[in-house]
């Protein structure tokens, strides 16, 4: 390691930089954020500078450099167009003992200025030390993205209630505690900005774990589930919310559709534990229900991975059913449904104000007690998106036309929409079954009838490029 991170207490502490620009207007911010007492010396100064020293932030000696103007100071920064002079101000700082950043030369500098985040009082810093800032600054913007935005209240939140937690909790204020509040319902309500809901919670936790301890002598308290939609397939299009929350998580229960690039968001120690259904599995829903609910009771924090929308076809639902009715905690994260995936890498709206104004996703498999009103599915202004529709083609195409659709009604599948193999085949009802057969088509993929499926087809001639649109065959 070149550099040794550390987090230096400037506040009220006299800094000089000496430099007047853009680039010393930068140093200058970050200073005054620190409560640093900054003196600036240039002859001319930044407008924002200026204005600055107008509003009394900061002191001004318009004067060229000498090494006298550092006595008293804690560190310097040279920030000038002119090497010599940096040169000159990183010597003088040496013979005083003094910390100094030259910037943008590491050769001449004793510290240098790290990428910061800023959720003060949580601060994250990100340092290639010097190699490459552009890098470092890339680092800084995926944590960044990372990091909710309130993440600083939370801490503010935190640090003003530790001394009283640690007093009504005693030996039980352990780690694992600390841990579930970070993570848990109060960590998402400050989050939210609810701070009373916040304290609530936090009421809740506090009591937990002590029967907990009176119980069993242990602080372990309730676990919880996040029930989150993991995207068509592209772990691109993961949300943020699913990210941090998989960073949480202990046990990662998923799906079938659950690819590898999605687990591996997951915490680099959590436990992946499969639970796709075989196709008519008798009773695997049940046992995902018992394992959620033991899982959770064991005190641990499981993330219930489904692909798209855990609410659409996905039965989110009846998961959440089970464990609200035991009482245990569950949030609930969007995912971005197959049929939104599909439409935006085939680049295939799903309404168009030419071609469609409303959509329905429909479960294609539904045998025949289905009660939706096929003539409404058959106008091709209406757009139809069929899941699990692979296996029911034929029927699915039978019961369009007995409702009224005509044989050039545009229809498409997509197969493992948004995933570097996606498949798009493309026709219409009178040849759609034969074309998806002849391509020997699998699941997942979608069905898509209306207008708006022979859309794509048009841009795609007119030089239109999708990501991963791979065209299979176009009718
Ligand atoms: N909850 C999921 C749907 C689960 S049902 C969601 O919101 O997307 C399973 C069906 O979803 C599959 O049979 C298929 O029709 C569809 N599906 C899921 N991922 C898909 C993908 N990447 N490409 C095409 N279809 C997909």
């Amino acid at each position: 390691m070149d550099y040794l991170p550390v987090f230096l207490r400037l506040r009220s502490q006299p800094v000089v930089v000496v430099g007047g620009g853009a680039v010393a207007q930068r140093k200058v911010s970050w200073l005054l954020k620190a409560g640093a007492q900054v003196t600036v010396v240039a002859p001319d100064l930044h407008p924002h500078l200026a204005q600055r020293v107008a509003r009394g932030e900061l002191t001004h000696l318009a004067a060229e450099f000498t090494g006298a103007q550092l006595a008293g100071a804690v560190a310097v920064v040279a920030a000038t167009p002119d090497s010599t002079t940096n040169r000159c101000v990183s010597i003088a700082a040496r013979e005083r003992g003094l910390p100094v950043n030259v910037v943008d030369d590491a050769e001449l500098s004793s510290f240098i200025f790290p990428a910061i985040i800023d959720r003060s009082p949580l601060v994250v810093a990100v340092s290639s030390a010097g190699h490459a800032p552009v890098l470092a600054r890339q680092v800084r913007a995926q944590i960044e993205a990372l990091l909710p935005a309130r993440l600083g209240a939370l801490a503010h939140f935190l640090g003003a209630r530790r001394a009283a937690l640690r007093r009504a909790l005693g030996a039980l204020a352990r780690r694992a505690f600390w841990e579930r509040i970070v993570s848990g319902p109060v960590a998402r309500e400050v989050l939210r900005g609810d701070e009373g809901a916040a304290e609530r919670a936090l009421a809740r936790e506090v009591l937990t774990s002590q029967l907990a301890a009176a119980r069993a002598g242990s602080a372990s308290g309730p676990g919880e589930v996040y029930l989150i939609g993991a995207g068509p397939g592209d772990a691109d299009l993961l949300t943020l919310r699913a990210l941090q929350l998989l960073q949480q998580a202990d046990v990662v229960l998923y799906d079938r559709l659950v690819g590898p690039q999605v687990l591996e968001r997951a915490r680099r120690d959590a436990e992946c534990i499969f639970v796709g259904k075989e196709p008519g599995g008798q009773g695997q829903q049940e046992r995902i229900h018992a394992l959620l609910v033991e899982l959770a009771r064991q005190g641990k924090r499981v993330a219930r991975l489904k692909g798209g929308d855990p609410f659409v076809f996905g039965r989110g639902g009846e998961e959440l059913e089970a464990l609200a009715a035991l009482g245990i905690p569950c949030t609930v994260v969007p995912g971005i449904t197959a049929a939104l995936g599909a439409a935006a890498s085939a680049a295939m709206p799903l309404t168009h104000r030419r071609l469609a104004h409303s959509v329905t996703f429909v479960n294609g498999h539904q045998g025949d007690a289905a009660p939706a009103d096929w003539r409404f599915f058959a106008d091709p202004r209406h757009t139809v998106v069929f899941y699990m529709a692979v296996a029911h083609l034929a029927g699915i195409v039978a019961r369009l036309r007995a409702a009224g659709a005509g044989p050039a009604h545009p229809a498409a599948v997509i197969e493992r929409a948004t995933l570097p193999q996606q498949r798009i085949v493309r026709g219409s009802l009178a040849d759609i079954a034969a074309l998806a057969a002849e391509q020997h088509i699998e699941p997942p993929a979608l069905l898509i009838v209306g207008e708006v499926a022979a859309f794509a087809a048009a841009a795609t001639l007119a030089g239109f490029s999708a990501p991963h649109s791979a065209v299979g065959a176009l009718a």
